[in-house]
């Protein structure tokens, strides 16, 4: 590669992406160095291979324990070919990765500069041991796999989400710490496909902001299936007699004991900072290695910025391309401009579903915003009655003053399409008198929005 670039995008995954294309498309020559395969994490080990494994694995749920519901029944026995899954899934990613390529490639303004750089200094380094210098940089590293030190776990013990991924043969059972998006989605794969799963977590009410009582129904809908989940876990550890391995843990007093193959060890990722020489580019990070941003995503050196997972902000896809877009426009701008804050839905592909999309009844308490709150279950709702899936319910928060809609969450099939819903309302700053106004399709889940707001305006 050339010695002087104009914009150095640190990462060729989604925000790295999205950074070097907006800084190209204001007229700047971008050089994107990878250090892996191209594509990133969202499509090659992320949010892509663990839908294209999630699919399968929820029919082969519904097939085999839910038609009867239905008034079904199913004549012989439906298996799942695992290998067959994982090589479908691999061939939908190979294509992914390829297109990511080669919308960059086409890109006359960004070349692709293979990895690894480190920083020698505040607008300079080495690409591969050749030294390069940059007008303006993004840090778009994003993160790796972080393996808790518990006492007794053994590494051979360990699956990691990149391992889940490619697993070929189940486990028997399966111990799952940490029951965060991640740790549940691809636990409920394994046990929909066969092995016997327990999600460990040591948080009591699942997670600190959402709803207590929506999150913790929404925990129960998933263990009546028959995944164990234990919240509120204490003095951790292990034990093993001969070949046979067992979880200690304390949950609310009561000492529990989980014999288990495999842990698959969920319990969150570490920035990708470490290799990068931060110090000499004079660019700090917090005590996690998460690179601090201001709000126009500038590092503490201003000719650097930095977007995606390696912020700690919010490991989200779309806030990593949200983040990265700016982020690359900023690098071109004189003045770099505060990235506008915008309502950033999120959500967990389970079976059922919870998604979530602005503040929770406790944050806007938190911020003293006087709140007002409606809750609605998915069985007062007809379309979820007919279909069967009464399991569900929402919760919508909103300013009692402005009647602002400030917040939603729930959980329920099709939650993960149904929170945009919110997320439009939220964008344009609706209150729940102007989303009354709105009509629904009848007979349709979205309906859920327009019951509990109606309830909320006490219009009807
Ligand atoms: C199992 C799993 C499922 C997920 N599912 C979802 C989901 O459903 N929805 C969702 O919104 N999010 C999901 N996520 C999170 C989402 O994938 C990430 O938030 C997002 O991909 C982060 O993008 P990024 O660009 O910040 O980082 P990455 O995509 O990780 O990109 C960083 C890139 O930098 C490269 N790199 C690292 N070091 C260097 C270096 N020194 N020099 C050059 N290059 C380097 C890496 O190889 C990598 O390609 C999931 C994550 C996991 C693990």
């Amino acid at each position: 590669m050339q010695n002087h670039t104009d914009i150095l995008v640190l990462g060729a995954g989604s925000a790295g992406r999205y950074a070097a294309r907006a800084a190209s498309s204001m007229g700047k020559n971008v050089t994107l160095v990878e250090s892996g395969p191209f594509g990133g994490l969202c499509i090659l080990k992320g949010c892509m291979p663990s839908k294209a494994l999630l699919r399968p694995a929820h029919v082969f749920h519904l097939l085999s324990h839910r038609l009867a519901e239905l008034g079904l029944v199913l004549n012989g026995e439906v298996k799942a070919d695992i290998s067959a899954i994982v090589r479908i899934k691999n061939s939908m990613i190979g294509e992914m990765a390829d297109d990511a390529l080669q919308s960059i490639q086409k890109n006359d303004r960004i070349r692709i500069a293979n990895g690894p750089f480190t920083f020698s200094g505040p607008q300079s380094g080495h690409l591969d041991g050749q030294p390069v210098s940059f007008e303006k940089a993004v840090i778009a590293t994003g993160s790796r796999i972080r393996i808790p030190a518990i006492p007794g776990l053994d590494r051979d013990w360990i699956l990691t989400s990149d391992d889940i991924l490619e697993l070929e043969s189940l486990p028997k059972s399966v111990l799952v710490l940490g029951a965060g998006p991640v740790g549940l989605e691809l636990g409920q794969y394994l046990f929909h496909l066969g092995s016997s799963v327990t999600v460990v977590d040591t948080k009591l009410h699942w997670h600190p902001h959402v709803d207590r009582e929506l999150g913790l129904s929404y925990i129960n809908s998933l263990s009546s299936q028959g995944m164990q989940i234990l919240l509120g876990a204490r003095d951790e550890r292990f034990e093993t007699d001969g070949p046979v391995r067992r979880f200690i843990v304390g949950i609310e007093g009561k000492t529990h004991t989980i014999p288990f193959e495999k842990i698959f060890v969920a319990t969150g990722r570490r920035p990708e900072t470490e290799s990068l020489n931060l110090h000499a580019a004079r660019v700090d990070v917090d005590r996690h290695g998460h690179v601090h941003v201001d709000a126009c995503l500038r590092t503490t050196n201003p000719h650097i910025f930095a977007a995606g997972d390696v912020t700690g902000i919010l490991p989200v896809l779309n806030l990593a391309t949200y983040h990265g877009e700016h982020a690359g426009r900023n690098t071109v701008l004189t003045v770099p401009v505060p990235v506008p804050e915008r309502p950033v839905p999120i959500a967990i592909f389970t079976d059922p579903e919870y998604a979530r999309v602005g503040l929770t009844e406790s944050q806007a308490r938190d911020r003293n915003i006087p709140v007002m709150a409606g809750r609605i279950a998915f069985g007062d709702v007809g379309k979820a009655i007919v279909n069967r899936q009464t399991e569900g319910g929402l919760k919508i928060v909103a300013n009692a003053r402005t009647r602002e809609i400030l917040g939603a969450e729930m959980y329920g099939e099709g939650a993960s399409e149904l929170i945009h819903i919110m997320t439009v309302a939220l964008h344009f700053r609706a209150t729940i008198d102007q989303y009354h106004e709105i009509l629904h399709i009848h007979p349709t889940l979205s309906e859920t929005f327009k019951y509990l707001i109606d309830e909320m305006t006490d219009s009807l």
